[in-house]
């Protein structure tokens, strides 16, 4: 049996920190499904487009898929016949908030397991809008972010 999970996330831009947790989350399970999550409401820096394409050009591994997903989380883990949850935790705060969305999770579909993975210490203070507010600063994201990334940042930032 395949064991897949699904690492969602907004991933406005994604961060060498998410490749982190991609790469690590791996050696756990057979397949990911990195799964962007639409949200009509929070609109980010990168139209939802712009992020899929991202993650396609910075992550080719045939173990990777890469979709979007509307909706509660849990129902597109049983459409996509997930089993587990992956999210990264980089310090106290983040542990707040995921543990009640995991037991959320738990609660509408106890037979999905929501796995924590730790932060690489080269990471664990990188967050995506952090490095969005100094690469608007002028400041260097690079080392932080893959390099496609850093070049779309620029793009956008000369557009405006
Ligand atoms: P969300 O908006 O759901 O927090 P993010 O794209 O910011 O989405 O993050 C997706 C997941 O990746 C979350 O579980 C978050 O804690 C984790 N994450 C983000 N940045 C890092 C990092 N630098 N190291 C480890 N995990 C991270």
């Amino acid at each position: 049996m395949t064991r897949r999970a699904i690492y969602p996330g907004s991933f406005d831009p994604l961060t060498n920190g998410h490749l982190d947790i991609i790469e690590r989350g791996l050696k756990l399970f057979d397949e990911l499904i990195v799964a962007v999550l639409v949200n009509q409401e929070k609109k980010g820096l990168f139209p939802f487009d712009e992020r899929l394409t991202m993650l396609r050009e910075a992550i080719p591994s045939p173990q990777v898929r890469i979709d979007q997903f509307q909706g509660l989380l849990v129902d597109y883990a049983q459409k996509t016949q997930a089993t587990a949850i992956v999210r990264g935790i980089r310090a106290i705060s983040d542990y707040e908030y995921e543990l009640q969305m995991a037991l959320m999770n738990r609660r509408l579909a106890p037979h999905i397991e929501t796995v924590f993975l730790m932060a690489g210490e080269a990471y664990s203070y990188v967050s995506s809008r952090l490095v969005k507010e100094v690469f608007q600063l002028g400041g260097s994201i690079t080392g932080l972010v893959p390099p496609i990334v850093e070049e779309r940042m620029r793009q956008k930032l000369d557009k405006k």
